[in-house]
């Protein structure tokens, strides 16, 4: 078992290096012993009972239609905000922050005016810088 994983490990880096070779990046399946291309169907199956589409609010993104899941009204005992009566409040994100371009690729972390000055994983600005594998977080470490 070992090795077959080390294998699927050598066979991804194999198909990323290619795809940068060529110029071609895509979406590849380099697991397909394990993952077919129609999925697991008992799986969507639980996830269509007990999930339905929403339109969610992403920090520094906002509301991108049909991108994200909610408990259906039958499951709603489980949702943590309606159990606990939990009132979210609405946080505006800081002006100085641009997570959200940094998130759609647009930008890059240290073109942020706040990058290793004002916003650092110690006192992050924005979400991006926060948790390790944050976007801004990650460059900030590793390069
Ligand atoms: S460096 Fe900080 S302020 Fe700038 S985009 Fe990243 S998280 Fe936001």
């Amino acid at each position: 078992m070992r090795c077959s994983r080390a294998l699927d490990i050598m066979k991804g880096i194999a198909a990323l290096v290619q795809q940068v070779e060529t110029g071609r990046p895509e979406v590849a399946n380099e697991y397909p012993r394990s993952v077919q291309p129609e999925g697991n169907p008992k799986a969507q199956e639980l996830m269509r009972q007990v999930f339905e589409i929403c339109d969610p609010d992403w920090r520094g993104i906002g509301v991108v239609p049909d991108s994200g899941l909610r408990l259906r009204e039958e499951f709603a005992r489980y949702d943590v905000i309606e159990r606990l009566d939990i009132e979210l409040i609405a946080v505006p994100d800081n002006p100085a922050c641009h997570c959200g371009e940094v998130l759609r690729g647009v930008m890059r972390p240290q073109e942020c005016g706040a990058f290793g000055k004002a916003c650092t994983p110690e006192r992050p600005l924005g979400p991006c810088m926060v948790s390790s594998e944050g976007s801004c977080a990650a460059v900030y470490k590793y390069e």
